[in-house]
């Protein structure tokens, strides 16, 4: 018989996308993410500076659809064009996508899961408050609390994390999960004081940058501000990968300013009123698992994501129904 009662890590596209649908099937799901919203690397960063409120979408950059479960998605969130006809963006935010497929649904925040435990039809979530965790350094000694028991759990975070995860209750599904890689990429949010004179989005081959987008461009946010996404490229991103925030922001933004400087005759650009850098280590799928989904029936254990298919964010959508469909066949 199919599951009733569902624990699923991580509310990006492919958690909230899972939960939705076993949520319309009757079944009982309970969602648990480190962040503090919805929605993984369909992030938007809001932040204050000099009096403004800025809002930058520093991860996932524009949406496309080429089947009909993500365009249903984008068409939910009222997502409109941009740059240009059939590419997406959410609006006001990038994150208002994954938000309005979060409605109505159980989500635990601010909870990084470390542990799976227990055995088939009665698993436990190990989870720490993630405001205690800190990435590249051994977990917190602090009691977990832990919920339970599940008749399955479903994992729809990058593969690196559901491999550490899989690696005790299933260690046949972590072994397969080897061979995804991703492409980490650096992403540099800029607020400048004038209008820079540069085209709206810029897609770059050679150097440190490899995209850049004017945020503020996109449909429904506040057109009087000048709000730059700057992302290094995967080679750059990957060679740098060990800096500090600090320090690969200063570089993008040299090389930024280059670049604002030729495109304007050589009259140099204002310097920005504000600058952070986040570094995305699972940024893009480079090498995907070929696989739709992974599902294990008898154990009542399953993985999704963006990673199973390849580096678009449908792809996490498309998994998703992959899975949902695997466990209701079950
Ligand atoms: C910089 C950047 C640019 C991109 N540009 C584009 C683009 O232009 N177009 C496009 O289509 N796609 C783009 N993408 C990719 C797109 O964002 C992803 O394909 C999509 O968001 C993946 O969704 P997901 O649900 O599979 O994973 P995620 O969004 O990564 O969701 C995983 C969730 O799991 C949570 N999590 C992880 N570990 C734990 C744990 N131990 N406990 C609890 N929670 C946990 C995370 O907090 C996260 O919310 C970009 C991504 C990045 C980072």
């Amino acid at each position: 018989m199919p599951p009733k009662d569902i624990a699923i890590v991580g509310a990006g596209l492919a958690g909230l996308a899972c939960a939705k649908t076993l949520a319309a099937y009757d079944v009982r799901v309970r969602l648990f993410d480190k962040g503090r919203g919805p929605g993984g690397r369909m992030a938007t960063r809001r932040v204050e500076a000099e009096g403004h409120v800025l809002n930058f979408d520093h991860g996932a950059q524009y949406l496309t659809a080429h089947g009909a479960p993500f365009a249903a998605v984008l068409d939910a969130a009222r997502a409109q064009e941009w740059p240009d006809a059939g590419r997406m963006v959410g609006v006001p935010r990038m994150s208002s996508v994954p938000r309005a497929l979060a409605e109505g649904l159980d989500i635990d925040l601010v909870r990084h899961v470390t542990a799976i435990t227990g055995a088939p039809r009665a698993w436990y979530l190990h989870h720490l408050d993630a405001r205690l965790v800190r990435p590249d350094r051994p977990l917190p000694t602090q009691k977990p609390e832990v919920e339970g028991p599940f008749d399955a759990v479903l994992l729809a975070v990058p593969a690196p994390q559901a491999q550490a995860l899989l690696q005790d209750p299933a260690p046949h599904l972590a072994g397969v999960l080897q061979a995804v890689r991703f492409e980490p990429c650096w992403s540099l949010m800029l607020a400048f004081p004038e209008r820079l004179n540069l085209p709206d989005t810029l897609r770059l081959d050679n150097g440190p940058i490899g995209w850049a987008a004017r945020d503020s461009s996109k449909p429904g946010r506040d057109a009087s501000l000048e709000l730059w996404v700057v992302q290094g490229g995967p080679e750059w991103s990957r060679e740098h990968l060990e800096l500090t925030p600090q320090q690969a922001g200063d570089r993008l933004l040299e090389a930024f300013l280059q670049l604002a400087a030729l495109q304007g005759q050589g009259t140099p650009p204002p310097p920005p009123f504000f600058s952070a850098a986040h570094r995305w280590r699972h940024a893009l799928v480079e090498a995907p698992l070929g696989a739709p989904c992974l599902w294990d029936a008898t154990l009542g254990l399953g993985a999704a994501g963006d990673w199973c298919i390849g580096a678009r964010a449908e792809a996490a959508v498309d998994s998703a129904a992959a899975l949902v469909d695997a466990i209701r066949s079950a």
